[in-house]
């Protein structure tokens, strides 16, 4: 059985680098947690994948947040990706059913809609850098290269894929991006862009072939050869906690808290799970006199 993994390597003799990813498990995750329509599994799975590879650059305690803020059905969706291959998400409207397109295919521009790409990078010293860019297609990919493009000047080529079946299981998901290094000539990028035009088969339909990442890897590289610098494993993980929880209820205040101690209970449920957290009255008890 294949397990969901990222792997990062160099091409074009090192005047490339890319990075692969498998998150079938990850994105079937996300759909079973929030309850997600197709359309809504294959648009927070293609960001949640999308921020594994950007996060995959990343260092120690650093994360990466993509967010969508688009005016479609969904009403925006959310990822937060970190360097130890860590990814949650999820999207407004879990449940926003839309008519395939034309192609056959899930239709997520239109799920999204028009707005606006915001891109966060938490750094290890606390500090949060945001940019934002107008989203150009709300395909997902191309909405990331032309970030990475106008807010990072790194031009990049990127393919992210949900394959959902017909009884809402994630069949296959994937990504992979290349960017061009220091010293590719315009023949190299030309290398680059042919070889994903020439791919017939979407990276989702091979995932779901269940291809190993080596065999996804010699489909996406074709004729070109390429070296594998590192494999780490990635999945749906979720940083919330019954302690985390609590800090949140404390910091409602007295007056807030007095009022849930009257109703006996209270029910929190984190956003990026949909793991639900109970506190009884001695617990709201405590956090009371903790407020
Ligand atoms: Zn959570």
């Amino acid at each position: 059985m294949q397990h969901d993994e990222l792997w990062i390597g160099t091409m074009l003799e090192g005047k490339a680098r890319w990075v692969a990813v498998r998150t079938t498990d990850t994105v079937e995750e996300a759909r079973r947690r929030h309850g997600m329509s197709p359309v809504a599994t294959a648009a927070l799975g293609r960001l949640m994948t999308g921020a594994l590879i950007l996060a995959s650059s990343l260092k120690g305690e650093e994360s990466i947040t993509l967010r969508l803020l688009g005016d479609g059905p969904l009403e925006g969706v959310v990822a937060v990706g970190n360097a130890q291959g860590n990814v949650r998400g999820y999207v407004r409207e879990p449940r926003v059913d839309l008519p395939l397109k034309a192609t056959g295919k899930l239709d997520v521009a239109t799920a999204v809609g028009h707005g606006e790409l915001a891109v966060s990078r938490s750094l290890q010293n606390g500090e949060v850098y945001t940019g934002m860019v107008p989203l150009v297609s709300g395909e997902i990919a191309e909405d990331l290269v032309h970030y990475l493009l106008t807010s990072e000047q790194i031009p990049s080529a990127m393919l992210l894929g949900v394959l959902v079946e017909k009884d809402y299981h994630v069949a296959g998901a994937a990504g992979f991006l290349i960017q061009p290094l220091p010293g590719a000539t315009e023949e190299d990028i030309q290398a680059i862009e042919r070889l994903l035009e020439q791919l017939q088969v979407g990276i989702s339909e091979l995932v779901a072939q269940s291809l190993g990442m080596e065999e996804l890897l010699d489909h996406l590289m074709g004729e070109l050869p390429y070296h594998v610098l590192e494999r780490r494993a990635v999945g749906f993980s979720c940083t919330c906690s019954k302690a985390r929880l609590s800090d949140t209820l404390v910091s409602l205040g007295e007056k807030e808290i007095a009022n849930l101690i009257s109703d006996g209970k209270a029910e929190l449920v984190c956003h990026f799970c949909n793991e639900n957290y109970l506190f009884n009255k001695d617990e709201l008890q405590q956090i009371w006199e903790r407020a």
